[in-house]
């Protein structure tokens, strides 16, 4: 159904898609700004200022309340009687000796994981396709999306002093134009969320000007998506002195925000960048105050951070995360391997006198960018993937400008139809490239074991002559 309407979407005048996004940013408005966003709101405000001895009662607490309620799921009664568990005693105990959840549990049982039946009516099921076609299912209940929102309203946009409701443009992954419109407008403006989305699939040098002119003329005073797209606009902006209007802070997600895009972001855009951590599965949040620390929300879930024997690293240490979600009582995530690396900061003790826990660094979701011939970068190929149902797993190598390989690793039911869906999706996302894709029984990882969904192969050299040669006029 989906797939559907985005195909009816892309195929319809610039007008109509407008108005669709007006639409959309009104159902998703009035879905998220419910009743229960204006008290979460209140509520972590109220605990800006909590000590470490409150957070721990709070995760406590809910955490009792996760236990019991993940009993009445298929998959943790299994789970709790395997590993001998009774829920009495201290929670965190008990919560240290059971199994992990694995990504791969979570893709192909969603349903096992839901503690409620009938599953309440007011549920919406988020499905993200990931990287391997079966895509994950979240339950959001009204309170979940709330708090999805309330979250960075407090401890992000709140912590950089700007207004949630203030005006914002957001550079998502979301497609909001076709590939190949060849002029701007690049944006559609939903008037209920005070926002424009930006595509991200057009940031090349000959359309660069257009979104500078955009920016200056909508005046937006936050600025998000991911770092490497907003690094484009801003390295264009300072190497041509042509910059977007002053915002009031740029806030990032997603991607390792280095020292260099850091700086050009704040520069372009005349503010501090705010980077946060969270996740679809809604099981962690954790964003960066102003004095640059990313502190832990203890509300949003538990996190530990593990070494390779299970052990909790002691800080300074990089370790693998796993998040317990202390909010989705619906479909609970115990003990969830997010399939990041990060580390305790040695120093807990910020200037900004907050006692939430603070993280130094946070590894893993490492994509490589990819750039096409007319110098568009492209990141973010979770739509190649769409209705593939034959494949475990994937790897995008470009190898050329116009060459990719997509390597799969084929389930039982991998057939030709897959095959074609791949290539034909790949058309739509990257356009007129050769792609081959070659069966494989396991995919490449780096020497450090880390795993790149995507890895461009082209050298700098051949990026940089590829964004000279394209056309800068429009
Ligand atoms: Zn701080």
């Amino acid at each position: 159904m989906a797939g559907l309407t985005d195909r009816i979407y892309s195929s319809s005048p610039i007008w109509v898609q407008q108005l669709g996004v007006a639409l959309y940013g009104w159902r998703w408005y009035r879905r998220r700004f419910n009743p229960h966003f204006y008290r979460l709101v209140a509520e972590l405000e109220s605990r800006e200022h909590w000590t470490f001895d409150q957070f721990n009662a709070y995760q406590e607490d809910h955490l009792i309340c996760l236990l019991a309620a993940a009993q009445n799921a298929p998959y943790y009664r299994k789970v709790f009687a395997d590993a001998g568990v009774r829920l009495a005693g201290n929670p965190f105990e008990i919560l240290r000796n059971l199994p992990f959840l694995s990504k791969e549990t979570l893709r192909t049982v969603p349903e096992d994981l839901i503690t409620q039946r009938p599953i309440p009516k007011d549920v919406i099921v988020f499905k993200s396709s990931g990287t391997t076609g079966t895509p994950t299912e979240i339950y959001y209940t009204p309170e979940l999306h709330a708090l999805e929102l309330a979250l960075p309203a407090v401890r992000n946009m709140g912590w950089a002093q700007v207004d949630y409701r203030a005006r914002r443009v957001m550079f998502g992954v979301r497609k909001v134009c076709r590939f190949e419109q060849d002029r701007p407008p690049f944006w559609r403006y939903s008037p209920a969320e005070n926002m424009a989305y930006a595509s991200i699939y057009h940031l090349s040098p000959k359309y660069l000007p257009a979104y500078i002119d955009f920016l200056r003329s909508y005046r937006p005073a936050m600025i998000m998506g991911y770092p490497n797209s907003l690094y484009t606009i801003a390295r264009y902006a300072l190497d041509n002195n042509d910059f977007p209007a002053r915002a009031q802070g740029v806030f990032t997600t997603s991607e390792t925000v280095t020292d260099q895009i850091r700086e050009a972001l704040e520069s372009a855009w005349q503010c501090k960048v705010y980077d946060r951590y969270g996740a679809v599965e809604n099981c962690m949040f954790a964003s960066q105050c102003e004095y640059g620390s990313y502190h832990v929300s203890p509300e949003a879930g538990i996190i530990e951070i593990l070494d390779r024997m299970g052990q909790p690293c002691k800080p300074g240490e990089i370790g693998e995360v796993i998040c317990t979600g202390l909010q989705n009582l619906l479909q609970p995530l115990i003990r969830y391997r997010i399939g990041d690396a990060a580390r305790w900061a040695l120093e807990q003790n910020c200037p900004c006198g907050r006692s939430m826990p603070v993280l130094e660094a946070i590894e893993g979701r490492f994509e490589d960018i990819c750039i096409t011939s007319d110098g568009r970068e492209l990141l973010r190929f979770d739509t190649v993937f769409k209705g593939v149902h034959g494949i475990k797993e994937s790897q995008i190598v470009q190898e050329k400008v116009d060459h990719f390989t997509v390597y799969v690793v084929p389930a039982e039911n991998y057939t030709d139809r897959d095959q074609n869906l791949i290539r034909a999706n790949m058309r739509l996302h990257v356009g007129d490239v050769q792609t081959e894709i070659k069966p494989v029984d396991a995919l490449m990882r780096s020497s450090s074991g880390k795993f790149r969904s995507v890895i461009c192969n082209l050298t700098e050299a051949e990026k940089i002559s590829i964004r000279q040669e394209s056309p800068h006029d429009l």
